[in-house]
């Protein structure tokens, strides 16, 4: 009998898969039925199958579980790159508008070649300096103090302006030189100044208008010394230390007509006048010339 075991139990397999012949499936019905050992064997078997195909769809589940996993992860780590790619270029852009603004507002100064400078005396004696750019905003404009080399001084007149700004804006900026009468010379430029006066040259005297200017400016500012005078008294009289006063409805009159005048004034000075580049002008195209 051991044989016919041995061949049913090879055959089972087959005839649990459905895929025995029928003569093998007839053998081993036939043998079942009389061997007890067979039929442990052959529900032992199955009981086997059957735990290995749970665990195999345990397996499958798991498996689809991680595949679907794996899909987020690799959907995140998608949406993460763009999140970075795109928080970069918008920093990187930034970045750039930063540096290109930076870079056009750095200030440099400007060439003796890129404005023009002109001096012009009033008869008591104050010294006007009138400068001139074209096409060039001038963010900044100083007078420093040089030694010559001699134990005198020169004043060196410095304009500022930007590296961007080119093309859109004409500038005039008249300054009252601090007593020109101490100064061996006035400069003009920063790298390489060009000498716009020296000690014994005479300056060219102011016109008429430019007269009528500063005089028309004197007026507007002895108004305002006079009624700031005139209101601090009376707050402290008041007892109120305040720092600010309002004008009384006269006073704003009398000081819009003055200031109204001043601008009427400006307007007609020649020395101003966008056209005239003045004396010391140099050859500089542009589109005031
Ligand atoms: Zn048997």
């Amino acid at each position: 009998m051991k044989n016919n075991c041995d061949m049913a139990r090879d055959l089972m397999p087959l005839t649990i898969d459905g895929v025995a012949s029928e003569a093998s499936q007839t053998y081993v019905n036939e043998h079942l039925e009389e061997c007890e050992a067979c039929r442990a064997y052959l529900a032992g078997m199955k009981a086997s199958l059957q735990m290995d195909s749970r665990q195999a769809a345990q397996e499958r589940r798991s498996f689809g579980e991680t595949a679907a996993r794996m899909r987020r992860r690799r959907v995140m780590r998608k949406l993460l790159t763009a999140v970075i790619i795109f928080a970069a270029a918008t920093a990187a852009l930034y970045m750039a508008v930063y540096m290109h603004s930076a870079y056009n507002t750095t200030p440099v100064a400007l060439a003796p070649g890129e404005y023009s400078v002109q001096l012009s005396q009033l008869k008591d004696g104050r010294v006007i300096m009138t400068t001139k750019t074209y096409g060039k905003r001038i963010v900044n404009l100083f007078v420093t103090d040089r030694s010559d080399g001699n134990g005198g001084r020169i004043a060196r007149v410095t304009l500022v302006s930007t590296r961007g700004s080119r093309g859109w804006m004409d500038e005039m900026r008249i300054i009252e030189l601090p007593s020109v009468q101490g100064y061996q010379a006035v400069e003009y430029g920063e790298d390489r100044p060009a000498t716009l006066w020296t000690r014994g040259e005479a300056i060219e005297p102011a016109s008429a208008e430019m007269e009528a200017y500063y005089k028309a400016l004197g007026e507007l500012e002895a108004f305002d010394r006079e009624v700031e005078k005139r209101h601090v008294i009376e707050m402290a009289e008041k007892g109120d230390y305040g720092e600010t006063y309002q004008l009384t409805p006269e006073e704003a009159a009398r000081r819009y007509d003055l200031a109204e005048a001043l601008r009427a004034a400006k307007d007609r000075v020649p020395e101003w006048i966008s056209g005239n580049k003045g004396r010391f002008a140099t050859p500089t195209p542009g589109p005031m010339g």
